[in-house]
């Protein structure tokens, strides 16, 4: 059998999620298990998203739309874009591999970030690219600078988070500026602001990545599944110039958003007490663990997302499971090359508190 299976596949490391709360309940035998390992919403669904997924169940013996009609209006409007310039993906997941299958051929070099969001490389193998990767900068941030460097002829499309996955940290408006000054446009810059709402929340200095659309060689991905807490329907969609989105869209499966993803991102969209009240929320709690790491002489990245990366100087797969068996499942950062990190999910603050005990019960006894 493994002959028969290309190279790219048998060397693809295969994506771990993170561990669902059942499966450690049943594991451990705990009744109470927090998850604070998949950047989700911990406030739940937006209320308006799931009445109008109640309000259309009826209709799932129906194909969705394949072009999201309602859903494409409303976000083009938000947006200020144009129809044409968004393309809708079962998560922005499958924006990744829809930009990779559009302009990368197999033998074509490919950009990425060292660590970053794991999706941008097991995307890229499967593809049959030839990636480079670029470390981060101490501070554990993006370095555009090497990356730029990083180019060569044969370089055909580059990663950037922002902000970024699993640090929490985001490149400038100075930054992006510098490095989109020159850069060929036979280059495409897929631009990935999965936690763009999160980060554009009183930062003055983060750039905005729809004002970089001008350009016909950047691809911008969003998505439903942090901000408005619609993780388990899988929507996300992709913002570029018409063109580049009509290249992509002979790439997509047409039914590849579902009927009732599509109804509640619709409504969410409208629900902007539920995205104030989580900005809030996080940005509360984001305090309250930040003097949590500071008491326990933990040092952390200033995170602009609903995450936080933080060094626990001991091996970080050992206090993964230390914190599992108290009911506790983080994600730790060594599929991602960092031996002592661990990163948490900001959750509610009984999540936060229960987090914050158990973290340092383990320390004390480490
Ligand atoms: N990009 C980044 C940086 C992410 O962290 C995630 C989610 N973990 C995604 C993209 C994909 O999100 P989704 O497919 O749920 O839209």
């Amino acid at each position: 059998m493994k002959k028969t299976v290309r190279q790219n596949i048998l060397d693809v490391k295969q994506y771990i999620p993170g561990k669902p709360i059942e499966e450690v309940q049943r594991e451990h035998n705990l009744k109470e298990v927090v998850k604070l390992a998949s950047n989700e919403n911990c406030l739940g669904p937006s209320p308006k998203a799931v009445a109008a997924i109640k309000n259309n169940i009826n209709k799932i013996n129906r194909y969705p739309d394949a072009s999201s009609f309602y859903l494409r209006k409303k976000l083009a409007k938000s947006l200020n874009v144009s129809e044409d310039s968004l393309i809708f993906g079962n998560g922005s997941d499958e924006i990744i591999g829809m930009a990779i299958r559009t302009f990368v051929d197999p033998g074509d070099e490919v950009i990425i970030a060292k660590p970053t969001f794991l999706i941008y490389e097991i995307a890229s193998q499967i593809q049959g690219a030839n990636i480079k990767f670029v470390p981060l900068s101490k501070d554990l941030r993006y370095d555009l600078v090497k990356m730029k460097e990083a180019i060569t002829d044969q370089t055909k499309l580059i990663f950037i988070a922002n902000p970024d996955n699993p640090t929490g940290t985001y490149v400038t408006k100075r930054e992006l500026d510098r490095f989109f000054d020159g850069l060929p446009e036979r280059i495409m810059v897929f631009l990935d602001e999965a936690y763009f709402e999160f980060a554009s929340h009183g930062r003055k200095d983060y750039p905005r990545g729809t004002n970089y659309l001008d350009k016909p060689n950047v691809i911008l991905a969003r998505t439903f599944s942090k901000i408005y807490g619609l993780a388990g329907l899988r929507i996300g969609y992709g913002i570029a110039c018409p063109k580049v989105i009509s290249y992509m869209e002979r790439t997509r499966e047409p039914f590849n958003t579902n009927l009732l993803a599509q109804v509640a991102a619709e409504a969410a969209l409208d629900d902007k007490a539920f995205l104030n009240k989580t900005l809030t929320h996080v940005a509360r709690e984001k305090v309250f663990l930040y003097s949590a790491f500071k008491k326990m002489g933990l040092e952390y990245a200033d995170s602009a997302t609903n995450f936080i990366v933080v060094d626990t100087k001991r091996d970080c797969k050992a206090i993964f499971n230390a914190l599992l068996k108290k009911g506790v499942i983080v994600r730790d950062m060594k599929a991602w090359g960092f031996e002592s990190y661990i990163r948490v999910t900001i959750g509610t603050r009984q999540e936060n508190s229960k987090f914050v005990k158990a973290l340092s019960d383990i320390l004390i006894l480490t």
